[in-house]
């Protein structure tokens, strides 16, 4: 019974559980019957992309075991009782990376005329919440197994989203979320000063962070509230951040194990941010020639959020288009980090939210880019930025079992990526044939564990 007590006084599940175990053996019962091992699955691959080396293997296995990677290669050995699926017919690879986007976002053409602004005061965080669920599995069916989600997402929608997820509710891609964006006095918003003053209008949307100790505060609000990432606003409004306060930002992100996107939009703030050594910068518009050689030499991943023409609703001028496709050649040239990035976070009609994001591959393919680096952007530089490198990603035994399967070959037309047949994660079966089959995702409870924060 002091175990019991213990156990009572710690909280903690697990020494609950010892206490239970211990007196039900006191009384002499049967043990529970041990549990059958995790299921096994082998996926035949007709093809194996390993986006790393940009080579394509043929007739290869992979056995999953439970969430993992049990075993890659072409002599595997499938054991008796496993489930086969085929694939020989598709080529395998790792799943797409989607380094900057809002789930819990979607403006619209009706009624706020794509003004988020308008979006974010009609809609609640509650309703957002479900919109980043239904985006993500919209994501996931497109082939993206990993999503960093950069803030704008009212009241942490973006953290329930990553806990439903990984806590075993419903399907999704992994999530690396940012919560709430922090900024000098507005963030991204130009409120009246009415609004600004007596109703705080910029929060949740922005934590309006001035000093060093609200910039402190900030973050450990967003660490607290689930925060995988920290996003700033570099330079929104003409105060900014100087590269000493974003110095300041990355120590204090550091000592919670997190690392800092700045939102930059000019090129004072880009050098700011290049200078105080900050992880990745989202969007290009300031990342002139200069920027990106500095960028390079201090490994900045670049997160460009390239948006290509043609979009309803999102008019792009040619010369906006041709800076844009520019500056992503010029990246390139400098051999600054590239991820695939878009910030799509709104609604095209006709398209799902990973169809619109496919469509941006059009920029790459426009800059010049070889599929095979442009494929790395997708895969491997996003399991970098997304920090998943070591656990998530590629095939490899050990790891996560994320992969998707396509017709035709990547390396010779991107634009098979936009006709995804096959998506398994975290080892279950998401989209077959072309279908999604997410049943074995939904559970009514958290299978994973509630614990999971
Ligand atoms: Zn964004």
């Amino acid at each position: 019974m002091t175990g019991c007590i213990l156990s009572a006084m710690r909280h903690t599940a697990s020494l609950f559980l010892i206490c239970v175990l211990g007196v039900t053996g006191a009384f002499g019962q049967t043990p529970p019957p041990a549990q059958p091992g995790p299921a096994i699955t082998a996926i035949r691959a007709g093809r194996l992309l390993d986006p790393d080396t940009g080579t394509v293997l043929t007739n290869q296995v992979i056995l999953v075991e439970g969430r993992r990677i049990r075993e890659v290669g072409p002599t595997v050995t499938i054991p008796p009782g496993a489930q086969v699926i085929d694939l020989s017919q598709l080529t395998v690879m790792p799943g797409l990376v989607e380094a900057h986007n809002h789930l819990a976002l979607t403006y619209k053409p009706v009624p706020e005329n794509n003004v988020y602004y308008y979006t974010y005061v009609q809609e609640s965080t509650a309703l957002r919440a479900i919109q980043a669920a239904s985006n993500g599995i919209q994501m996931l069916a497109s082939g993206f197994t990993i999503v960093r989600d950069m803030g704008n997402n009212g009241n942490y929608a973006d953290t329930a989203l990553r806990q439903a997820i990984e806590q075993g509710w419903i399907p999704g891609p992994t999530i690396i979320n940012s919560g709430i964006i922090i900024g000098g006095m507005g963030g991204q918003f130009f409120p009246t000063p009415e609004m600004a003053k007596d109703h705080n209008i910029v929060y949740p949307e922005y934590l309006d962070a001035d000093t060093p100790d609200e910039i402190v505060k900030a973050i450990r609000q967003n660490v607290l509230f689930g925060a995988k990432v920290i996003k700033i606003c570099v330079d929104c409004k003409p105060y900014g951040y100087t590269a000493d306060e974003i110095r300041l930002i990355i120590r204090e992100s550091a000592k919670s194990g997190m690392k800092v996107e700045g939102h930059v939009q000019t090129l004072a703030g880009a050098k700011n941010a290049i200078d105080a050594g900050i992880w990745s910068i989202a969007h290009s518009g300031a990342l002139n020639d200069e920027m990106h050689k500095l960028m390079a030499q201090k490994g900045i991943w670049r997160a460009g959020t390239e948006t290509p023409p043609g979009l309803a609703g999102h008019p792009v001028s040619p010369e906006a288009y041709r800076r844009t496709v520019d500056g992503l050649k010029n990246a390139y040239a400098n051999k600054v980090p590239l991820t695939f990035s878009t910030d799509a976070d709104y609604w095209v009609e006709g398209k799902t939210r990973g169809e619109l994001c496919l469509e941006f591959l059009r920029v790459w393919t426009d800059a010049g880019i070889p599929n095979a680096d442009t494929l790395r952007a997708l895969t491997i530089n996003g399991y970098k930025v997304s920090e998943t490198e070591q656990t998530r990603g590629p095939i490899k035994a050990g790891f996560f079992a994320d992969f998707i399967a396509v017709p035709g070959n990547p390396l010779e037309d991107l634009d098979t990526l936009k006709r995804v047949q096959f998506v398994m994660k975290d080892g279950v079966v998401f989209k077959k044939e072309g279908v999604m089959t997410p049943a074995a995702f939904f559970h009514a409870g958290p299978v994973n564990g509630w614990r999971i924060r």
